[in-house]
């Protein structure tokens, strides 16, 4: 594995995050703007469920097929006068990508937007071996001038203001400031022409690749994405493995629920069917096709019953939008290249890093998030096994306090056993008195400031409400001795 860059401490990057006004003015209106346009895209689509359902099942197929499929993949690949070669984890991904460059002789290249690249540190891994890469989707573009890291897995400057973009480019490049979205995207558009047509090596993702034919998919709207794998003589496709869709006939279902998932388009401006280089008859394209299949932890994923749908994500970022965590801390705050409830599920399966079983932590369970999923991942049952799996101490991590352990071991005991249980409510109200904090002491509605030690972790992060004076159990039974009709009045 390469020495990842990422630094993953959830709880004091989201705490930055909460306090950051403009971060969440930008995060709010964008995500309210791509739920808004998938609601209206999924009410205009008939049998939007029974496609998701089906699509499902395709993917269930595939995850228990894969070995099949991936090497029908790599037949057909092969057949069509590719090259395709297998990477166990992400070092050797890039090992193997900036190798093919410095066989030709590249001094630079152009990439389209691709997580799959992100999650490698691509990047990094061509300016170590000082080769010129160029992002050209342009909201990663911004992300790289800025030196950043996307924090959606679409829109990756999403938490970018019109001002922060206007500011940048002058600074970077050298222009005025110019105000108005046209001006600042007919600035990229020159910048990265002269970059398309001087660069070697073309870098893209993979939306689907169908074994059947050996074509790979990439979807796009801004028309980046067929210039990098058109116009350079060399195009290299990096795919996480789990990309495949069985038959051609099949796309027709993922694209709908892709597309319309994420921006809430029909269909996207741009769909790129690519099999193999150009032929003899083709005028355009590039000489030489590599695709690149990384592995980087997902056979692991894939052994894992429970966890292994997390492998059947599109990439449609419809997650984050609904999420309540994401939606007030954004991307950087899951400090990976993947955030929200998918960011929560994957990297800590992908990513053996200090920290990242926290990320399991970073959800309400209120199950926005399946609701949403075009393939209908069950996000609360997945991140229940994981914090299980971290806590039974299964996986490598920090395991929980032997305090916090204590107390969760005692409150189910007390759970199990009624009269106990009563009794610990009833001397809990007197027991807590020097602990709650004195507005809303009298009224019964108060808070618990914070709990002395070993419990001082618990509140350092959460309200604690008080325990009520009166019991729900004494209050139902006064209300029905009062009238019976209790549970209108409760
Ligand atoms: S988990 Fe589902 S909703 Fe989230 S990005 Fe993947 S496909 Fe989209």
């Amino acid at each position: 594995m390469p020495s990842h860059t990422f630094q993953i401490d959830f709880k004091r990057s989201s705490k930055v995050a909460v306090a950051d006004k403009k971060l969440k003015r930008a995060l709010v209106s964008a995500t309210d703007r791509f739920r808004a346009q998938r609601s209206l895209a999924v009410e205009g689509t008939q049998e939007w469920e029974e496609i998701k359902t089906r699509a499902r099942e395709i993917k269930e197929h595939v995850i228990d097929n894969l070995d099949f499929y991936l090497e029908k993949l790599e037949e057909s690949i092969t057949k069509a006068g590719g090259v395709v070669h297998w990477a166990r984890d992400g070092e050797e991904a890039a090992n193997i990508i900036t190798a093919i460059a410095a066989e030709r002789g590249v001094k630079s290249v152009v990439k389209s937007k691709s997580m799959a690249t992100e999650e490698i540190e691509l990047n990094n891994a061509f300016e170590r071996n000082g080769i010129k890469v160029v992002e050209t989707d342009l909201g990663e573009y911004i992300i790289q001038l800025a030196g950043e890291r996307p924090s959606h897995i679409l829109a990756p400057a999403i938490h970018k203001t019109r001002d922060d973009i206007s500011k940048l480019f002058s600074r970077k490049l050298g222009v005025p400031y110019y105000e108005e979205p046209e001006e600042l995207t007919g600035i990229a558009r020159d910048k990265l022409r002269e970059e398309f047509l001087n660069a070697d090596m073309g870098v893209s993702g993979v939306n689907f690749a169908v074994p059947e034919t050996g074509t790979i998919v990439v979807v796009e709207n801004e028309g980046n994405a067929c210039l990098c794998t058109t116009l350079p003589r060399v195009h290299v496709a990096l795919m996480g493995m789990e990309k495949v869709v069985p038959r051609f006939e099949d796309l027709s279902i993922f694209l709908n629920l892709l597309i319309k998932s994420a921006t809430g388009q029909k269909l996207s401006t741009y769909v790129s069917f690519i099999t193999g280089p150009k032929n003899i008859l083709d005028n355009d394209g590039p000489e030489e096709f590599h695709l690149v299949i990384l592995d980087n932890g997902r056979s692991k994923i894939l052994a894992d019953e429970v966890t292994r749908q997390s492998l059947y994500c599109l990439r449609c970022g419809a997650c984050l939008n609904v999420c309540p965590v994401y939606r007030q801390v954004g991307g950087h705050a899951y400090g990976g290249v993947y955030s929200g409830p998918i960011g929560a599920i994957i990297m800590p399966q992908l990513m053996d890093l200090k920290g990242v079983y926290e990320l399991p932590y970073a959800s309400s369970l209120c199950g926005a998030c399946k609701e949403v999923c075009p393939v209908n991942i069950d996000f609360p049952k997945v991140l229940l096994k994981l914090r299980s799996d971290f806590v039974k101490g299964r996986e490598k991590g920090r395991r929980p306090g032997l305090s916090e352990r204590m107390a969760i071991k005692l409150w189910r005991y007390a759970m199990e056993h009624r009269r106990l249980y009563e009794f610990i409510s009833r001397i809990a109200y007197f027991a807590q008195m020097p602990f709650v904090e004195r507005k809303g002491r009298r009224n019964g509605h108060g808070r618990i400031g914070s709990l002395p030690f070993p419990f001082s972790n618990w509140t350092r992060d959460r309200d604690f409400p008080a325990v009520a004076k009166k019991t729900f159990r004494n209050r139902w039974r006064e209300l029905e001795n009062e009238n019976g009709d209790s549970e209108d009045k409760l």
